[in-house]
């Protein structure tokens, strides 16, 4: 007689049984939290002995456990499977890799959960899933799919409307700036700038060419103060990174207003800080609105751009900095409008229903899954595009930024064009 004990799992055998009992442990392992529920604590599979459960062989055994489950889990409920779908997706599709690794214990309980759905009147099938999961995993896949499509569309379109919406009317302000996001990327797409080599400039450097824009962008040196001021109160945080511009990533924490730069030791780190200095002042407005939270930073981005200009830095280079940005946005683009119709349509009319594309339906859920918040940032870059170039027209628009900077927020589209388009124009350099 021999005796193994694993996961608190005593079981009792004898030697001929061993291969047997690997194997029941073999699909313990594969699937703990769920299974440890089912089985007895104590098994014996030689005879009946006190306090054990007594099992002719580690099949019944198999069969007893799966009956149990089939016949006591409640129905599961059609929210279980759009989370199970969602974090399968999630968990599948989800481009880093750690946590890959870390989802798959969840991937082989989302399966397992779904099995017993899908095998709810299938004993048989159920046990062959057991010995083999991975032969099973397409068809579970597609039950599960199909099942909850729809539904988990429709909760991921609306979680990114809330998200969009927060406080805010951001959804309608995008609305009525569609027309022009078409118009701004028009005028982007020309000759393919992404090889031009960018000047090599130290971190020294960037700070005095910075503090020489600010004194121009302000004479009157409020902007330098509150730069100088950011720098003392460490709000600015730069990590050098060994990155092409067109793959530079770098923040503004809106509650803390602290700016996390990535420099890559060329001119573009002039531009990183012009952006982000953008923001690090339109942060201090009471106000937030999502549709406009690139305007200011685009603006300090664009009149970087011309002052470097005007300093003689090479306008290829410059090209390339702002074409790293816009090509990032074409990609996402059409992407984005195709969910963003539905997103309305859902605002407006109602759920995405069964009668739409699957196929679709697909794509756009792995897209909201994979690019995430990312997506839902290209309108704003848009909108801020679209407003720096209206605002370029006007002589005095460095003034207007200043004056205006935290009223932007409490300001209708209509308002704020109106606004930017009436006075002050000037003759086009
Ligand atoms: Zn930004």
């Amino acid at each position: 007689m021999k005796k193994r004990m694993e996961n608190e799992i005593e079981v009792v055998f004898e030697d001929v049984q061993e291969n047997e009992v690997n194997y029941l442990f073999k699909i313990i392992q594969k699937h703990p939290k769920l299974l440890l529920n089912y089985i007895p604590q104590k098994i014996s599979f030689i005879d009946s002995i006190e306090d054990y459960t007594y099992f002719p062989n580690v099949f019944i055994l198999l069969n007893y456990i799966a009956h149990s489950i089939l016949s006591s889990t409640k129905k599961i409920t059609l929210e279980d499977q759009e989370a199970l779908y969602y974090q399968l997706l999630i968990a599948w599709y989800d481009e880093d890799e750690e946590y890959k690794k870390s989802s798959e214990e969840d991937q082989e309980t989302i399966f397992f959960i779904t099995a017993i759905e899908y095998y709810r009147n299938n004993l048989e099938g159920f046990l062959q899933y057991l010995k083999c999961p991975e032969d099973y995993k397409e068809e579970l896949i597609e039950f599960l799919k199909n099942n909850t499509r729809v539904m988990v569309y429709n909760h991921l379109l609306e979680a990114f409307r809330s998200k969009i919406n927060e406080n805010d009317h951001s959804l309608e302000i995008i609305k009525s700036f569609q027309k022009n996001q078409e118009e701004v990327l028009e005028g982007f797409q020309k000759r393919d700038y992404t090889k031009i080599p960018l000047t090599k400039c130290s971190k020294e450097f960037i700070d005095v060419l910075f503090k020489d824009f600010l004194t121009e962008m302000d004479p009157k040196l409020e902007y330098l103060l509150l730069y100088e001021i950011a720098k003392m109160n460490g709000k600015i945080h730069w990590d050098d990174v060994n990155l092409e511009p067109e793959q530079i990533d770098s923040e503004t924490i809106r509650s803390t207003n602290e700016m996390r730069l990535q420099s890559n030791g060329t001119i573009h780190d002039f531009r990183v800080l012009a952006h982000e200095f953008g923001h690090y002042l339109s942060n201090c407005s009471k106000n937030f609105v999502f549709a406009y939270s690139e305007f200011p930073a685009i603006f300090f981005e664009e009149e970087g751009n011309l002052y470097l200009k005007r300093k003689g830095f090479p306008s290829d280079e410059i090209n390339r900095m702002r074409q790293s940005r816009i090509n990032n946005l074409l990609k996402k683009y059409l992407i984005w409008m195709n969910i963003y119709h539905h997103m309305l349509y859902q605002e407006k009319i109602g759920n995405i229903s069964e009668e739409s594309s699957e196929e679709e339906i697909d794509r756009n859920t792995l897209n909201m899954i994979s690019y995430g918040s990312k997506l839902l940032y290209t309108a704003p870059y848009l909108i801020g595009y679209y407003l720096t170039s209206k605002l370029e027209e006007r002589e005095d628009r460095k003034a207007w930024m200043k004056n205006n900077l935290l009223r932007i927020n409490t300001m209708t589209p209509q308002e704020l064009e109106n606004e930017l388009k009436t006075k002050k124009i000037y003759e086009k350099e």
